[in-house]
């Protein structure tokens, strides 16, 4: 089987090189083209001899994604792309348009496992994960389809990024390797359903990242209904978790809760929270919950969003409510892909 090139690093590429009989600066010029360039063959890499080349062809593949449907939000340019992989399988990224930048949402893997009663992304399970080269080539393909440079990260797309960890890890060293891309680590986030002891060995790597928890209950019996991985690690756990995390890393922990019409939007439920967050290095990040026909939560009203806002504002928390972009185009989790399974009766919709 041909070796998966991308998801190499520049040592394990030049110990690849050199064990093919070539000389060790080959790897610099390969490493640029594949992540700096961000090339998709190897016929691509004109300063390098036809014959080399057609070795490398022999022994590595590179994997890349292949745009099988995009959609672009009429209202704010938010592009949504459902790409295809090597095996067939689909993920989802999504680019929006800030003023800082360009921002993509990547996947970690196909299908998720953690089955958050919210969330489109899980219904099927997980089918598998994405390796290094799978998540950086979200980033390469949507640069090289957009004409832009990505300067933002959200690992917010399909799967639970903790539940695929080294893959992920090796993700982020790529993407921010000043060799590559070279990604500023503090314009990444990643976002977690609350893999607790996952939680603990990402602070010992002391990564400038952002780690986003979403959180979305503040206590165990609402948590554990939307969220059945809160039954293993529950909301007090978590929560000293995420403490050790910004005592271990002194960064700003931002919690996702997103609000569901009468089940976590109600004045306590907001009261429980800022007692339970009380002191911490944190952002609030409300979410007015994107209604998926399958899951039957509906939408916060927003007088209801407001009021959640004004409560905790009120106690002193840093609160946002999350802009709406690409709401005419699925842009939530998983619905894309879910969408086109259904329209090909590859899934059956569940009750
Ligand atoms: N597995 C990770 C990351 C993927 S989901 C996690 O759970 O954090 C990214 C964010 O979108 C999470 O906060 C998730 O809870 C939220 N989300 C999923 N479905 C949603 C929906 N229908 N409406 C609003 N937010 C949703």
């Amino acid at each position: 089987m041909k070796e998966d090139i991308l998801s190499y690093n520049l040592e394990e590429l030049t110990e690849r090189v050199v064990a093919l009989g070539l000389p060790k600066f080959r790897a610099g010029q390969i490493y640029r083209w594949l992540h700096k360039v961000g090339v998709t063959s190897f016929s691509e890499m004109t300063d390098l001899s036809l014959s080399l080349r057609e070795r490398l062809d022999d022994s590595f593949v590179i994997f890349s994604c292949s745009i099988e449907k995009k959609q672009v939000s009429a209202y704010d340019n938010t592009v949504k792309y459902l790409f295809s992989l090597h095996d067939g399988e689909w993920i989802e990224s999504v680019v929006m348009e800030y003023k800082y930048g360009h921002t993509i949402c990547v996947s970690s893997q196909v299908g998720c496992r953690m089955g958050c009663r919210f969330c489109a992304s899980t219904l099927g399970g997980v089918v598998r994960n994405l390796s290094p080269s799978e998540i950086l080539s979200q980033v390469y393909a949507a640069e090289r389809d957009l004409g832009v440079r990505i300067s933002h990260i959200v690992m917010m797309g399909m799967g639970e990024p903790l539940d695929n960890f080294d893959n992920v890890m090796k993700f982020l060293e790529l993407i921010t390797d000043e060799n590559g891309k070279n990604v500023s680590m503090r314009h990444i986030s990643l976002s977690t359903c609350g893999l607790v002891p996952r939680i603990g060995e990402l602070a010992d790597k002391k990564l400038q990242l952002t780690l986003s928890v979403s959180l979305h209950a503040p206590n165990d019996r609402l948590r554990s209904e939307m969220m059945p991985v809160n039954r293993k690690w529950g909301v007090s756990q978590l929560i000293a978790a995420c403490r050790g995390y910004t005592e271990k890393t002194s960064r700003r922990i931002s919690f996702e809760y997103a609000l569901v019409r009468g089940k976590n939007d109600t004045p306590a439920c907001a009261e429980e929270l800022a007692s339970l967050l009380k002191g911490m290095l944190c952002h609030i990040n409300l979410i007015p919950v994107n209604e998926v026909r399958e899951t039957g939560m509906r939408k916060s009203t927003p007088e209801n969003v407001k009021r959640f806002e004004s409560i905790l504002a009120a106690k002193g928390f840093a609160v946002t409510v999350r802009r709406e972009l690409g709401s005419d185009i699925d842009a939530a989790c998983g619905q894309l892909r879910r969408r086109a399974r259904l329209e090909q009766n590859v899934e059956n919709e569940k009750p």
